[in-house]
C-alpha cells in the first residue's frame, strides 16, 4: 500500500491550484451575487486542458482516471470558487461519460473535442417534477418519426441550461407499464439544446448561484437518430455507468469545499482576539474544528479508495456511495462550523464562509440524497430487503 500521490497526481493538484489562483474571492462573490456563469474561469480551465481530463486522448482528452479527476476537482473547490467552480466544470466531465463508454466513434469525434476545449457546454436532463428520485417514472417521451424522434416533456433542475449548447436527455420510448422491468424502455440522447423548441426557465435558489438550474419545457423537439446514445430502450443502463464516477467526483468536491471553509475558520480563530486571547485558544472553538478535520480526512481517503477501485475496473458502488455520503456530511458540518467560528462575521458576505455554507447543503441533496444512498448500502452491502 502506498498512500502518497504520484508525481503526476501531485503535479495535477499544483497546476490546477495555479489556474484557480487567478480568480479571487471578489470574482466568486460577484458571480454568486449576480448569478453570473464564471465564463472566464471555465475558459481558463479549458485553456489549461483540464476539461477533458478523463476523455480519451484521441478525442482531445488526457485519458486519465477518475482518481486524477477527483484530485483535480478537490483542488478546484478548495481554491475559493467552492461548489460553483466545480459545477461550472463537472457536468462536462461526468455528463458525457455515457457517450465515452457507449457512443460510436463518429459520435465521440463529433461531441467530445468541443467539450474538451470548452467550445461547447453540456447540461444533464434527467430529473423530472413528477418522478423525483424514482427515475424510471419519468414521462418525457420520445416518439419515433422518420429520421429520428419527436420529444415532449418536462425536466427539472437542469443545471447550466442557460449557457449549455447540448443536453444529455433521458426519455421514455416505451411506457413503463409495457416493459419487462421498470428500467427498460428508456432512451438516452445527446443533442442540440434547440431553444426554439425548449424553454429553459431559471429557478431562484439558495446557493451555488453562479451556476443556473432550470425548469425545462420540451415541446416537439426533433432529435435525429444519430444523436441517440447506444440502443433504444437501454438508456437507463447507460446512465448507471456514470453514477459511480459522478459520486466520486462530487465527494471530492465536497471535501475541497470543506477544506477551504476549515482553513478560513482556523485562520480567523488564530487572529480574532476576544477576552484578551485568540478565540482559537478556547477548546470550545478548536475541538469542533479539529473534529471537522478528522471527518474530512476520513471522507477523502474513502473517496480516493473508491476512485482507485473504479480505475482498476473493480466494483465500487458501495465505496462511491459511502464517499459521497461521508463527504457531503463532513462538508456541511465544516461549513456550518466555519460560519459559527466567525461569530457575527460568519454571516457577512465578506468572509465567504456563508457562501460555502449555502452551497454545502446542496451536496447532501443532489445528485442523490442521503436516504437513497443509505438504502443502497442497506440492500447491496447488508442484504436487507428493498424498502421502496
Ligand atoms: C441545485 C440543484 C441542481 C440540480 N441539478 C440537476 C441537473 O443538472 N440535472 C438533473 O437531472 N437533476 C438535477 N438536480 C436534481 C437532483 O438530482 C434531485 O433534486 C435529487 O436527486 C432529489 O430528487 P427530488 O428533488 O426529486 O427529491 P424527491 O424524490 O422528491 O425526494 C424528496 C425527499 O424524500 C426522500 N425520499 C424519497 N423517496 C424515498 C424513499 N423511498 N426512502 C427514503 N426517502 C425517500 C428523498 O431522499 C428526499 O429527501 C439538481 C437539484 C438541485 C437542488
Amino acid at each position: 500500500m502506498d498512500f502518497r500521490l504520484s508525481d503526476q497526481q501531485a503535479a495535477i493538484e499544483t497546476s490546477v491550484r495555479q489556474v484557480c489562483g487567478r480568480f479571487d474571492d471578489a470574482y466568486w462573490s460577484d458571480c454568486d451575487e449576480q448569478g453570473r456563469f464564471p465564463h472566464e474561469f471555465h475558459g481558463a480551465m479549458a485553456e489549461g486542458g483540464w476539461l477533458g481530463i478523463t476523455m480519451p486522448e484521441e478525442f482531445g482528452g488526457a485519458g486519465l482516471g477518475v482518481t486524477e479527476a477527483a484530485i483535480m476537482m478537490n483542488a478546484v473547490t478548495s481554491s475559493g470558487g467552492g461548489y460553483s467552480a466545480a459545477s461550472a466544470l463537472h457536468l462536462n466531465m461526468f455528463g458525457p461519460h455515457a457517450v465515452v463508454v457507449h457512443g460510436t466513434k463518429e459520435q465521440k469525434q463529433r461531441w467530445l473535442p468541443p467539450l474538451a476545449v470548452g467550445a461547447e457546454k453540456a447540461c444533464f436532463g434527467v430529473t423530472e417534477p413528477d418522478a423525483g428520485l424514482d427515475t424510471t417514472s419519468i414521462t418525457t417521451t420520445a416518439t419515433r418519426v422518420p429520421g429520428g424522434y419527436r420529444v415532449n416533456g418536462r425536466k427539472l433542475w437542469t443545471s447550466t441550461g442557460q449557457v449549455a449548447h447540448k443536453i444529455l436527455l433521458l426519455t421514455r420510448t416505451t411506457p413503463k407499464e409495457e416493459c419487462r422491468k421498470p428500467s427498460a424502455g428508456m432512451t438516452l440522447f445527446y443533442t442540440e439544446l434547440d431553444r426554439s423548441k425548449v424553454e429553459v426557465r431559471r429557478i431562484r435558489k439558495m446557493g451555488r448561484n453562479a451556476v443556473d438550474s432550470n425548469a425545462v419545457f420540451i415541446d416537439d423537439l426533433f432529435i435525429p437518430e444519430e444523436d441517440r446514445v447506444g440502443e433504444e430502450g437501454r438508456g437507463f443502463v447507460y446512465l448507471l455507468d456514470s453514477l459511480n464516477p459522478e459520486r466520486i467526483l462530487v465527494a471530492s468536491e465536497a471535501i475541497g469545499l470543506g477544506r477551504d471553509a476549515l482553513a478560513r475558520a482556523a485562520a480567523y480563530a488564530r487572529e480574532r482576539i476576544v477576552f484578551g486571547r485568540p478565540i482559537g485558544q478556547n477548546q470550545g472553538v478548536q475541538h469542533p474544528l479539529a473534529e471537522n478535520w478528522t471527518a474530512l480526512e476520513a471522507a477523502w481517503w474513502q473517496c480516493l479508495r473508491a476512485g482507485w477501485l473504479y480505475d482498476q475496473g473493480l466494483p465500487c458502488g458501495a465505496e462511491a456511495n459511502a464517499a459521497k455520503f461521508l463527504s457531503a456530511r463532513a462538508a456541511f458540518d465544516t461549513c456550518t462550523r466555519a460560519v459559527l467560528t466567525h461569530g457575527g462575521m460568519g454571516y457577512a458576505r465578506e468572509y465567504q464562509v456563508e457562501r460555502f455554507f449555502r452551497e454545502s447543503i446542496l451536496l447532501r441533496i443532489a445528485p442523490i440524497t442521503e436516504q437513497l444512498i443509505l438504502s443502497f448500502i442497506a440492500e447491496r452491502v447488508l442484504d436487507l430487503p428493498k424498502s421502496y
